[in-house]
Parts: C-alpha cells; structure tokens; sequence
C-alpha cells in the first residue's frame, strides 16, 4: 500500500524553516505514513485521538513504571517487580488442549543464576526469541510449586550492538493512556524511533526558556517519553504545560485587544443619580458590593464593550450590583437584558427585581414560554414585544432562547447574564440587532456567576474578561449550621426537622444524583444515555417523595420538583412552596433550586457525598436567606473517608472561594469546572492548579506582546496559537 503524502495544513509547525525530523517526516503526516502502522492499528489509534505524528508524540505518558535497575536473577523475589538480563537457554511452545491456550515456557540466564519465563497466547514469542538470543526480560515475579517465574513479561532482544537504550524494560518506561488494541507497548514501539532523530522547532524564544530554566521543545518531548530519571520528566512537563499557559494568555490578551476596538453606547456614570438611587434601596450596600457597581459604572462609561465577570457567593447579592448597572442604564434611556439560565429563575429575578426597585421609577419585564409581565402589569406576549421595540421596557428579563428567537429591542446597550461565564460577541451582537442600536455596535457584557474561581486561576481561564469579586457577605446573614448525618443519626434529624416545621419553617431535600454518571460521562454524545439519565434522576424524586409522604412525615405536607415537568408545572411547585403551602419540597439537583425561599431553613442533601464541594456548596446557599437560623443537614450514603473530607470541609469552611480551592485540589481543576471532555489536554488542565507557573505565563505573554502585537518575530509561536484559537471554547 502507498501511503499518501498529504501535504500539511498550512500555517503549521511543518512550514516552518527546519523539518521536524531528520528523515524529513513532517509533525502532521498521518501516522499511516510509519511503516509499522496498517489501517487496523489506524482506526484503533484514531480511538485515542492518535491520527497525526504530532498527536501520537503528545500522547503523553501517565505514569512510569520503575524497571530501571536489573536485578541479577539469583537475587529475584516474589513480588518483585523487575528487569532481568541474559541469554535465553531453553524455550518451547505447547498447547494445551482443555484449556484452548498456547504457553510458551523459557529458561533464561544470566552469570547469577536462572529463571523461568511464561507467556499465554503469544505462540510467535518462541520463535521470536530463539535459544541463544539475549533479551531484556520486564515483570512481576511470581511463585508458583516449582519456585519464581516471571508472568508474561515484557521482552525486547538485546542485540549484538547493545548500547544500554532500552525501550520496555531496564528504564522508567512510560505507561499510557491505551485502548483495545492499542498497548502501551505498541505506543512505545511506535514513539521510540520518532525520538531517535527528533528535531522540533522551538515556538518558545530561547530567551524565555533560559529565563525560566525551562528545556527545549525536542528535549521535553525526547524525556517525557522516554526519560533517564524522574526529575527529567517534571521538567518536561512544567515545559509543556507552559508552553499551554502561554497559549491561554496570549489569547486572552489578542481577545481584548480585539474587544477594545469595538464599539458600544457609552453610558455616563452618574453620581448624584446613583447615589440618589441607593438611598431608595431597602438596605446599604455592602462595601464588595459598591466596590463591584464602581467597577461596572466605570466600564459602562467606555465606547467599547465591557466584558466582566461578577463574582459571587450565592446570597451575596449580585442582583443588587446587577440593578444598579441596569438603573444606570436605563436612566440614559438605554436598555438592558437580564438573561436567566431556566424560566423559573427569569420570574424570580423579576420578581426580586420588583421588590428592590420599590419606589425608583423603572420599567421591568419579564418574559417566557408562559408568561409576560411589566411591572404588576400582566399582558399578551404580542404586546410585550410591540413595547419592548418601542423601548417602553428599560430592564427586559428572560431566558436566552426567548430573547434571541424574537424580541426586538429599541436600543440595548447592556447584556446581564447569570451563571453562564461567556457571552460571545456575536451572539451580543444580534441580540442588538433590529432596533435603533447601530448595526456595528456590541452591547456592554455582565456575567455573574456564584461559581467562586480563585483570582489567579479565573485569569488563565477568563484572561479575556475583567473581574469583580463579592466576597463579604450582607452583615445580617447567620451563619449556616452544618453537619454530616451518619445513618444511625436520622431519626433524629427527622425529628429536628419535624419540629422547624412545626415552628413554621420550610425544607429542602435535594435527592442523590444517579450513579452511573460515569457512564454517561464517557459518552457526552449519546443523547440516549443521558435521557435515562434524566429519567433516574427522576425515579429517584419519586421513590424519596413517595418515602417521605409514606413513611417518614405522613402528617406534613410534601411536594416534588424534577425535570421532566413541564414548565408550567414547575412554576406552579416553586410558587406554592414560596407562598408556603409545602412543608417540604423534594427535588433533584439539577432542577431549579436557585429560588429564593426566604422561609426555608434547612437544606437535606441526600447522597451528600456523591456532590462535588462546590455544588453541595449552592446548594447550601439555598437557606439561610433570611433572619432564621439555617441548617445544612449532609445525608451520606457510607461512612467513607475520602468522601468524609470533602464533606467535612464543608462543615468547617462557609467561605465559597476558599472551598473551591479545596475542591480543586481534591479533584482537579478539570472535574471542579467539568471539563474532563472538552479535550483540554490533560497538562493544561494540571496546569491549572499551578498558580506559580500561571503568573509567569501572563508576565510572558504580556511582555510578548508588548513588543510584538502582531507575534511578528515569533513565526511559530504564531502559527500554534493559531491553532490554539481555532479550537472550540470549553465551556
Ligand atoms: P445572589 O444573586 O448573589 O445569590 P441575591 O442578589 O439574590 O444574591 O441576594 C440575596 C438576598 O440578599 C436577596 O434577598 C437580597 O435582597 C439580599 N441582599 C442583597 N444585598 C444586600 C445587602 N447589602 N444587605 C442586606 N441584604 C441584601
Ligand atoms: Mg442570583
């Protein structure tokens, strides 16, 4: 077969001056241009993402195993894992009927002493190894009646040049992610000749790499791989995973110089209104709060758009700061859009909205599937629109399907978005669209999310957004009571319960999540699986509810909440258990539980431990929104330990940044922002967590383009951050 030469994409490393190897491969030939690579072994390296030279040299080891020292075989022990050199004295194949399996057998010796060797299956190794060959021999020792044998050992024949460069055994050999079909064996037979002649040009100035005491890109690529001592592969890694961070920030920073050449309604910040306004709010603004509006007002007052992101505990009053933008706003006759993730939460928002603007003069709406409201005015969705085009409506509250199918507004110029962190331009731009706005003009962005990101770490994921963080809560607020409910303990609960009920209060019961996420997280493309999902998420709202109504309260009055009612009935749940016609609201974790129920004092997280730190966090903050004392009551299904922790820093800590970081550490940055399968590679992801490498990465990136805005003396950095650019955002 032919393989056929395909030329590369352009704007590639292979483009640039210098072939990456010496026998003139190219980094993104397919790897059906190695020899050893057949079309079975290119569908099954496919499965790994492996299609190209370049990814088959990124695929990364995830661990090494230790076979470096050979032990002479006299010294062998059970248990042991080792290398063992020397020359093969006997070996035969044999079949064995009853057990339809081939065991070849081997005697191999070295000046110590001997040992046996078996492998199953694997008839071509007796011919392969022939007596008199010398080999390298890789295993466990085993015991078995007739003393120490190695199990299927990994083998590799020493030849007669022998100079001490073993691929599988006498070294640390890499160990990788593998598939059916696809050994790490196999990788490192493939990898291993690769690295021989490597020479990758370096996208990193030599300057940078002597600065930070970092290898080159070959040397990395060589010792990860294949490297000579652990330390070698720290280095390696810290290279490539900056190299990565450097990608991060340098994006981050073109993206704002982009934004900044924009345009968008400036809105004049002022004071005397402002302050005006705050008089008319039922409380004082607490100083994160007046800190953060500060921020946004000083923003708005730009000809481009402000992209920011408001940080903030749930209950620490984002709404708040978000109205005043939106006062601000509205007072120079412009409009604003206040976006909600689900319809439940656009009502909400409105209604609080409402309560907050007590006497200030403003005209709010919301619309959804099901309703549409201005002010205490309720009205056809047809009228709606007509006065939201008009721009009779200064704050136009929904959810993101509803505003972009079709309402037209008469000018907006500001965007508020809650709980989802990035807002693309182009999808600002036609929200604007169709009014009086200018066709090239982008409305101002806010997001606010209660999803708390450490500083440093927000700056590598959202170095293209500015930042406002609410961290002091609103002095009124009592701290939430916490603690883990061991099984033993649960009548007990249930009686607390019963008596804050009897004392007028409401509950939350929040049910497990189902437990074959993991499945459904191998396959995010699977609608099916993630259907049933649902659909036992769901079963679970039920047998809880069914449990509760049944067994434990009979006498209370109990509701449920999930995800496959409609809309409607939803909000007819939520407004009920507002109102307080429930005692107790059973519900699953991903349905709208982001309401404000004043009344609620205690949160019961079922299957507490099967929650990330975080998530088990917003839920927390579901209570506790008023003067009662709340109480977080964590049900956990086992007593283990690992889940213990987390539970248990939940117990201690009410501080929603400080958890986060101790969330991240106990999962990694990639589950904390779920994005595992974003194909974000793996270093990056690691990279995260390493604040110190991320600030040297900003200062680089910032020092990079100050002299070069256009990465005109840096070809190759260029072109990688091309590629870095076209790949699809994570979120
Ligand atoms: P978030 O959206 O950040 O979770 P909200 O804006 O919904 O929080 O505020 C939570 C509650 O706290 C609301 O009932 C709000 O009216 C109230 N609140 C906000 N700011 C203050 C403040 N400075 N003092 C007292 N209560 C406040
Ligand atoms: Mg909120």
């Amino acid at each position: 077969m032919n393989p056929v030469r395909k030329k590369s994409p352009q704007g590639d490393w292979s483009t640039a001056p210098g072939r990456a190897f010496s026998y003139g491969m190219n980094l993104d030939d397919p790897i059906q241009q190695l020899k050893s690579v057949g079309p079975k072994n290119v569908a099954r390296l496919g499965r790994l993402g492996i299609k190209t030279i370049r990814h088959l040299l990124w695929h990364l080891p995830i661990r090494y195993e230790d076979y470096s020292v050979v032990t002479p075989m006299a010294h062998i022990e059970a248990g042991q894992k080792v290398t063992v050199q020397g020359e093969v004295v006997k070996i035969s194949s044999r079949y064995i009927f009853p057990r339809r399996m081939t065991v070849v057998n081997a005697i191999v010796e070295d000046d110590s002493g001997a040992v046996r060797a078996v492998w199953f299956n694997q008839p071509y190794i007796a011919n392969t190894l022939a007596e008199g060959s010398k080999v390298s021999l890789a295993g466990k020792a085993t015991l078995d009646a007739k003393g120490v044998y190695l199990s299927s050992p990994t083998y590799e024949k020493i030849s007669e040049t022998y100079t001490g460069n073993l691929t599988h055994t006498g070294r640390l050999v890499p160990i990788y992610p593998e598939t059916e079909g696809v050994t790490s064996k196999y990788l490192r037979f493939l990898i291993q000749p690769l690295i021989d002649g490597l020479k990758l040009p370096d996208p990193l100035p030599g300057s940078i790499r002597k600065e930070l005491n970092l290898p080159s890109l070959t040397e990395a690529i060589k010792t990860i791989h294949f490297p000579t001592e652990t330390r070698e592969t720290e280095l390696a890694k810290e290279r490539l995973a900056f190299d990565e961070l450097l990608l991060f920030q340098l994006k981050a920073l073109l993206e704002r110089r982009k934004y900044n050449q924009l345009k968008s309604t400036p809105i004049a910040f002022d004071q005397g209104y402002i302050k005006t306004l705050l008089t008319k709010f039922p409380f004082e603004l607490t100083k994160d709060q007046k800190v953060a509006a500060w921020e946004i007002l000083k923003d708005l007052e730009r000809s481009y758009p402000m992209n920011r992101l408001l940080e903030g505990d749930v209950g620490s009053g984002k709404t708040a700061v978000a109205l005043v933008a939106a006062a601000q706003v509205a007072q120079k006759k412009v409009q604003t859009a206040l976006l909600a993730p689900t319809e439940v939460l656009a009502v909400q928002h409105f209604k609080t909205l409402n309560q907050l603007i007590g006497t200030i003069p403003l005209t709010i709406g919301v619309l959804t599937s099901t309703v549409a409201h201005i002010n205490k005015e309720t009205l056809s969705k047809m009228d709606f629109k007509k006065r939201t085009l008009a721009g009779e409506i200064d704050i136009i509250i929904g959810t993101q399907a509803i505003l972009q199918k079709d309402v037209c507004f008469n000018h907006l110029g500001l965007v508020i978005i809650d709980e989802q962190h990035r807002f693309g331009i182009d999808q600002r731009a036609t929200l604007a669209k169709g009014g009086r706005s200018q066709f090239d003009s982008v409305p101002h962005l806010l997001s606010m999310t209660a999803t708390p990101i450490p500083r440093t770490l927000a700056l590598t994921i959202f170095g293209d957004l500015d930042i406002s963080i609410i961290k002091e809560k609103p002095k009124d607020r009592k701290k939430i009571i916490t603690e883990i409910v061991s099984p033993s303990q649960r009548s007990r609960a249930h009686q607390f319960i019963r008596q804050e009920i009897g004392r007028g209060r409401q509950v939350f019961v929040i049910c497990p999540r189902i437990e074959n996420q993991t499945e459904f997280k191998m396959k995010p493309g699977k609608v099916g699986s993630q259907m049933k999902l649902a659909w036992a998420d769901v079963k679970a709202v039920q047998e809880e509810y069914r449990k509760l109504k049944e067994e434990v309260f009979p006498d209370l009055r109990i509701a449920m909440l999930h995800g496959k009612m409609k809309p409607k009935e939803k909000q007819q749940v939520m407004r009920e258990f507002k109102d307080g016609w429930h005692d107790i609201l059973v519900a699953t974790s991903v349905v709208e539980v982001g309401v404000d129920v004043p009344n609620a004092s205690i949160m019961v997280i079922e299957g507490a431990e099967r929650f990330g730190l975080a998530q088990l966090h917003q839920f927390r903050g579901r209570v506790g929104r008023a003067e009662h004392q709340s109480h977080c009551l964590l049900f956990p299904t086992s007593g283990d330990a690992h889940h213990n922790q987390r539970l248990k820093a939940l117990v201690l800590s009410d501080d929603g940044f400080s958890l986060a970081e101790k969330d991240m550490a106990l999962r990694g940055p990639g589950e904390f922002f779920g994005i595992k399968q974003s194909g974000m590679p793996d270093l990056a992801m690691a990279a995260l967590a390493n604040i110190e490498l991320i600030k040297k990465a900003r200062f680089q990136a910032r020092l990079i383009l100050k002299s070069d805005s256009r990465l005109e003396q840096y070809p190759l950095l260029r072109q990688h951050l091309e590629r870095f650019q076209a790949l699809r955002h994570f979120e």
